[in-house]
């Protein structure tokens, strides 16, 4: 039995990319973006070190979840191993994309985590997202530390790199990439003109509970 390959989500991650830049949470070929296929369970990522506009459906790779290569000639991106371990730790999430953004990088060059200070954040990100242990980017302790870091949250800071950031789809994982960038831009500049008040845990969690169950049209 031959296993499908889908080219619609191939394109999905095209367009991540290009979103991902334009709204400048990347720059370079640096960053990357993968989806789990919900129906096979395998994974497509981008492409190693090609500029976001110039990476064409066929440079997507396919992977299973131990990371050997269904579909696609490119070399992946060479943080497959830190996606791969995000889906096998998180059922809930079948998007992962990692940036390298200027201010939640400014924290992560602090080691400093971000915590709860506005709305939007505690309801989709978490009560507060906290900087991982250091490692060399593409390796498996960079892996094995994000995801640590990551918990149950949807974000994490990668010290003296950028963030990883998770959702249930790709609308969601980029919503989730811009809030977080958002907030530590929101933070930092607070932090230079005052002392930021934190939202309190009762409230965060009335917060969380709002967003899960009532925010937005329902049927
Ligand atoms: P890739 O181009 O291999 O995805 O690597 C970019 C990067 O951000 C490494 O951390
Ligand atoms: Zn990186």
């Amino acid at each position: 039995m031959s296993i499908k390959i889908k080219n619609e989500l191939k394109e999905v991650i095209i367009y991540g990319g290009l979103t991902m830049v334009k709204q400048r949470l990347t720059v370079g070929t640096w960053g990357n973006i993968s989806i789990r296929d919900t129906e096979t369970g395998l994974i497509y990522i981008s492409p190693s070190g090609i500029d976001y506009a110039d990476i064409r459906v066929d440079d997507i790779v396919v992977l299973n979840s131990d990371m050997e290569v269904i579909d696609g000639k490119a070399v992946p991106s060479i943080e497959k191993g830190m996606h791969i371990a995000v889906y096998n730790a998180r059922k809930d999430v079948n998007t992962v994309i990692h940036t390298h953004p200027i201010y939640s990088s400014v924290l992560g060059v602090n080691h400093m985590e971000l915590p709860g200070i506005s709305e939007d954040f505690v309801q989709i990100v978490g009560d507060k997202i906290i900087c991982s242990k250091y490692a060399l980017p593409g390796t498996s302790e960079l892996a094995t530390n994000a995801v640590k870091a990551l918990g149950s949250r949807n974000a994490v800071i990668l010290p003296n790199h950028g963030t990883l950031c998770v959702g249930k789809n790709l609308k969601d994982a980029l919503k989730i990439s811009y809030v977080v960038e958002k907030t530590a831009h929101v933070y930092i500049m607070a932090k230079s003109i005052g002392a930021p008040y934190l939202i309190s845990e009762h409230d965060i969690k009335v917060m969380q509970e709002f967003a899960r169950n009532h925010y937005g049209q329902r049927e």
